[in-house]
């Protein structure tokens, strides 16, 4: 049968937590033909991949709704905002409500006014127990659904521990409130149970704003795209929504509109701020037969255009998608964290009652505790229980890479996937492609050198142009359009024929001709010592040689020579600085190669390296223990890339190959190979600050939650307190991580 792998972003409602998405996951990954599922509590959204023969999306959404969550299926941004608006809106109100219910009781209870204003102790008590129990039962309401569902399934969660810690208190009070006559020094908790709640719901508030905020990029990049289109019909102009046009339809475009999809200018010329896209703030100047970007602004031309790509096909299409993707992805650092947070909650219970047990069996006599300690116990019990929630341990690793993500999509540089942003910042050794990658990759001839008697200037260059007429290599561009200038006939040729990484052959005049370098001379027999000999002659000042031979004997040679990108130099020092070893990788002659990288500060050359072995260097790399990413444009260094730790493809420009390369920069500049492992670096420095924050403070808290500071100095972990501490570490790592939007590589 054939497999038919599908990918599906799915929308998933009512998750409260990390261990939420942890067990979502888990029960996708058990279907049936599920072969990825990765569920993010902070963007609320699971990426799965399944082969569709044995699973569709109703096995999906009937196993995410059996465990008590809603299936909300592919739902664009735009829906997704509503659900959080209307979520934050309900959390708002439940959070209002108990703060003010929550508030009284605990200002009745500190005051005493209720007893001292001469009511009895059980109506005091009642009093307490009606302003108490809607906030632990309607504010509440979610946590005991939360919890029930995840015992259905025989999992745990963080509703699981805040039901334990506020049910414990409230019940507790109300059994005293019932008869308060069984008790010796009877007293409630009624304020302890609803500030908990009510701490709880305001980090849960404070954390769905800081998520909102968190995935502002994509709603920047959706708030990009062009609403209406004015199209050509019949000779007419017509405006349409720009989700109308089709392919093939020609767009006009006047002063100060917005491109609405991607096409090909037919007429005119104009300037474009693309900055939207590429993050080049410098206009760019466009006629026909270029490319234009939906979403980029035309700024001073009247141009016609050929629609190419429209809706999901457009490149803002493509980037959203693949922000998207990066956004739900996971970092390898957080299936560390999953494992810990998966046996969190169980092993907190463990603790919290054998906390509990030391202390009233044990613990409180012996330490001398005064009172009941039977209260005193279990005060402790609902401290450890509400301190340990492993809430903010789910959100530190998840928010630190959407809003690294989303702030490298807004520079023009695109990481698809988490794991891409975690170990770009491991860099240890960077493989540059020289041609189009270090080098403008636009040569031009320099010179041109004619070896045989009765031959001259124009002869070479008319072969050689011949020879590489229909070629797509730089050098052969080089040669057609020097060719071009000077005007002259060029001969046709047959058999166009290209040998990567050698040179090309074709048929002129029914002799075999050959333009190339030495492997390609060899291979034909044609390479002597005074061939070589001239060639090396004329390889200084990194320029490129390549020779012509016709009707088997070498006729001349051909110079050329190639630019260095502006900020090459620049790129290569700040990498060194940051301790990255850059290395050149070419399938140019050693000379040459070494010319260029001496250049722009690069002292390891890989030369003479056919296209097809790039990949294998890589891995050579690789196997003396680096830690190594290719930077490539992705024309014929794929393989390379895809090898590479890291593929880099750089100056896709408004062509994203988002096939190629896990970080894409779609500016044509070497810094922003240096921005992307910094912002890495910052992101991964985000997520260590995050886990420690939420670990640290979790671990920490315990022992002082258990009672471990009473023997020594009387503290007790009051758990309104532990309530308050927690939903500040929840918020504290969601607001660390938003920092992350101040990136600013330098230069920019
Ligand atoms: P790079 O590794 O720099 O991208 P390539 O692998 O494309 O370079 O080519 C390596 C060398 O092979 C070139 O420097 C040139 O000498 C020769 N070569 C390959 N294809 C051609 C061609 N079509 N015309 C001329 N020379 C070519
Ligand atoms: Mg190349």
């Amino acid at each position: 049968m054939r497999t038919a792998d599908e990918e599906k972003i799915i929308s998933i409602g009512g998750m409260h937590c990390a261990t939420c998405a942890l067990n979502i996951e888990e029960t996708l990954r058990e279907i049936p033909g599920v072969k990825v599922a990765n569920v993010s509590f902070a963007s609320e959204k699971a990426n799965v991949k399944y082969d569709s023969n044995k699973a569709d999306q109703n096995a999906l959404k009937a196993a995410i709704e059996d465990l008590g969550y809603k299936f909300l299926g592919e739902i664009d941004e735009a829906q997704a905002e509503r659900k959080r608006e209307e979520e934050l809106r309900t959390i708002r109100t439940l959070l209002i409500m108990s703060a003010v219910l929550g508030s009284i009781t605990m200002v009745l209870m500190i005051s005493n006014v209720l007893m001292s204003s001469g009511l009895s102790m059980q109506l005091s008590f009642f009093i307490l127990f009606l302003l108490a129990t809607p906030v632990q039962f309607v504010a509440g309401y979610r946590f005991y659904i939360g919890a029930y569902r995840s015992l259905l399934n025989k999992k745990t969660n963080m509703d699981t521990l805040i039901v334990l810690g506020t049910s414990t208190a409230w019940l507790y009070s109300t059994i005293v409130m019932l008869s308060p006559d069984s008790f010796p020094n009877p007293e409630v908790y009624f304020d302890t149970s609803a500030m908990i709640i009510t701490f709880i719901l305001a980090g849960k508030y404070l954390e769905a704003v800081a998520k909102t905020r968190a995935s502002g990029a994509i709603r920047k990049l959706i708030g990009l795209r062009a609403k209406k289109a004015v199209v050509l019909k019949d000779g007419k102009e017509v405006e349409v929504d720009s989700d109308q046009v089709m392919v093939g339809d020609i767009v006009v475009l006047r002063p100060g509109d917005k491109v609405p999809v991607d096409g090909t200018i037919v007429e005119g010329t104009t300037t474009l701020d693309e900055s939207m896209i590429t993050g080049e703030s410098m206009p760019v100047e466009k006629g026909v037969g270029t490319e234009l970007v939906g979403a980029t602004i035309n700024k001073t031309g009247y141009v016609k255009f050929q629609a190419t790509k429209v809706g999901r096909d457009t490149m803002l299409s493509q980037i959203i998608k693949l922000v998207e993707e990066a956004q739900g992805s996971k970092a390898p650092i957080q299936r560390i964290v999953d494992k810990v947070a998966g046996i969190f909650v169980p092993t907190v219970i463990i603790i919290s009652v054998a906390v509990f047990l030391f202390w009233y069996l044990f613990g409180a006599s012996y330490f001398g505790v005064t009172g009941d300690h039977l209260i005193f116990s279990l005060i402790l019990f609902v401290a450890v229980v509400v301190i340990a929630c492993p809430c903010a341990m789910g959100l530190a690793t998840p928010t630190a890479i959407i809003v690294g993500t989303g702030r490298g999509a807004e520079l023009g540089i695109l990481i698809k996937n988490a794991e891409a942003l975690e170990e770009a910042g491991k860099i240890q050794t960077m493989v540059f492609d020289k041609t189009g990658t270090l080098t403008i990759g636009r040569p031009l001839v320099t010179d041109v050198i004619p070896l045989k008697q009765g031959i001259g200037e124009n002869d070479v260059l008319s072969i050689a142009a011949s020879i590489e007429k229909g070629s797509e290599h730089p050098i052969g561009k080089a040669i057609v359009l020097e060719a071009e200038s000077k005007h002259f006939q060029i001969p046709t040729a047959e058999g166009f024929e290209t040998i990567s990484g050698k040179g090309a052959r074709a048929i002129i005049n029914g002799k075999e001709s050959i333009l190339g370098n030495r492997l390609f001379l060899s291979d034909a027999g044609l390479l002597s010592q005074s061939v070589d000999r001239s060639m090396s002659d004329h390889e200084t000042a990194g320029k490129t040689v390549v020779a012509i031979a016709h009707g088997g004997e070498v006729i001349g040679f051909i110079a050329v020579a190639d630019t260095l990108k502006p900020n090459a130099r620049l790129a290569i020092e700040e990498l060194k600085r940051m301790g990255i070893k850059s290395i050149m990788i070419t399938g140019d002659n050693e000379a040459t190669a070494k010319a260029i990288a001496a250049q722009c500060g690069i002292d390891i050359v890989l030369s003479q390296v056919l296209p097809g072995e790039k990949a294998a260097k890589i891995q050579e790399l690789q196997e003396q223990g680096s830690i190594v990413a290719m930077v490539g444009d992705g024309i014929n260094d794929a393989p390379a890339l895809a090898q590479a730790n890291i593929g880099i493809a750089i100056g896709s420009g408004t062509d994203v190959a988002v096939e190629t390369g896990d970080i894409i920069i779609i500016r044509d500049d070497l810094m922003d190979v240096v921005a992307a492992v910094k912002l890495s670096r910052r992101t991964i420095q985000k997520i260590r600050q995050n886990l420690f924050w939420a670990f640290g403070y979790n671990t920490a808290a315990i022992p002082v939650a258990a009672g471990i500071l009473f023997p020594p100095f009387g503290i007790l972990l009051n758990p309104i307190i532990a309530a308050a501490a927690m939903a500040f570490s929840s918020v504290s790592v969601v607001t660390n991580a938003a920092l992350l939007k101040r990136f600013r590589p330098s230069g920019r």
